[in-house]
This record gives structure tokens, C-alpha cells and sequence, in this order.
């Protein structure tokens, strides 16, 4: 039996969207302080895939969050586990999300950081899932829109496994009783 049920969005479709988002980006950031911050762990992919198609200098940083509650749920509680070590004062930031679903962490994550002084504090997320949203976000820009499915691949994990799928792929249900 095969772990994925079906392919949603092929590695082909992940690359030309990245092409596009880069070229939107750095048109828009030219001449501008820029820093992307990754949210870990799901962003790592997409944000080293994007950062490569960029045509301007940017500083990359990392956060890790944890929501408390299952891995397949958020509650709204927004742990930080890894904070940015860089001082964003007086930058643009983009926070790099894998997927948003309820909106809570994003929503979460931009509050915090539009406390510290930075210019403008956008987003960018390979998916969204805009059926699950509990709270009102600005997506400013945005991969793919996606249903109601629970995804792995391209960063995305099930039990911390998974990411590693160059596509973004609905697993058999199988996995999920073993
Ligand atoms: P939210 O927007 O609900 O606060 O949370 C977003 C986070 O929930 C993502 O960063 C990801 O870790 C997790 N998440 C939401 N939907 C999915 C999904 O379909 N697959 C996986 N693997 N994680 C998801």
C-alpha cells in the first residue's frame, strides 16, 4: 500500500508558484531592508526554496512556535520555543508560514513582532485553508488555496514525518490508524 493517497499540488506547480512569488517580492522590496522570518518547523522549505529565487538581499531568521493541543489542532495558545535572534527595528519583515488554517498563530506571531518597530510586517504562506479560519488575517501573499484536507510534504508533517515529500500530498487514511 502507498502512504499517499493522492498528490494535491506537484513539485512542478510548488516550483513555478515560488518563481512567481520571488519575482513579485523582489519587485516590491527593491532598495528596502528586508528580513524573512521562517516559522519552523513547516516554513523551512518553502522559505529556502523562495529566498533562492529572490533578486535582492535579505536576512533570514527563524522562529519556532508551538500551539498547545494536538499537532493537527491549534488552540490559540501560541508558545514561542525559538525566538529571532536579529533586531527587526526599522525593517520590513515577511513572516514565511507552510500553511495557515485557523489564522491563530500568524495572527499571533505578526502582534509580537509588530511590537518590537519594524516598517510593515507581512505574510507569506505556501497554502492556505481559508474553510478553518477562527479569526480574520491578511494573507499578502499566497501559494495555494487548498480544502478542508490535512496535508504533508513540502514541510508539512504527520507524527514529525513526512516533510521531506517534494509535493504536497493527502496521506492514506492507514497511516493514521498505525
Ligand atoms: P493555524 O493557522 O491553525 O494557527 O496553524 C497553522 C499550523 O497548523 C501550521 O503551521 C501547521 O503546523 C499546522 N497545520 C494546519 N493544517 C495542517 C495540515 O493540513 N497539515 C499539517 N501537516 N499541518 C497543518
Amino acid at each position: 500500500m502507498s502512504v499517499i493517497k493522492k498528490v494535491l499540488i506537484s513539485r512542478d506547480e510548488l516550483n513555478e508558484k515560488v518563481k512567481e512569488l520571488g519575482n513579485k517580492i523582489s519587485m516590491e522590496y527593491e532598495g528596502k531592508d528586508l528580513i524573512m522570518v521562517g516559522v519552523l518547523k513547516g516554513g523551512f522549505i518553502f522559505l529556502a526554496d523562495l529566498i533562492r529565487e529572490l533578486k535582492i538581499p535579505v536576512e533570514i531568521d527563524f522562529i519556532s512556535v508551538s500551539s498547545y493541543g494536538s499537532s493537527s489542532k491549534s488552540s490559540g495558545v501560541v508558545r514561542i520555543i525559538k525566538d529571532i535572534d536579529v533586531s527587526i527595528t526599522n525593517k520590513h519583515v515577511i513572516i514565511v508560514e507552510d500553511i495557515i488554517d485557523t489564522g491563530l498563530t500568524l495572527k499571533y506571531l505578526k502582534e509580537m513582532l509588530y511590537t518590537r518597530g519594524p516598517l510593515d510586517v507581512k505574510i507569506i504562506a505556501a497554502l492556505d485553508k481559508p474553510s478553518r479560519r477562527k479569526v480574520d488575517i491578511d494573507i499578502d501573499y499566497k501559494g495555494f488555496t487548498i480544502p478542508d484536507e490535512f496535508v504533508v510534504g513540502y514541510g508539512l508533517d504527520y507524527a514529525s514525518k513526512y516533510r521531506n515529500l517534494p509535493d504536497v500530498c493527502i496521506l492514506n487514511e492507514e497511516i493514521y490508524k498505525s
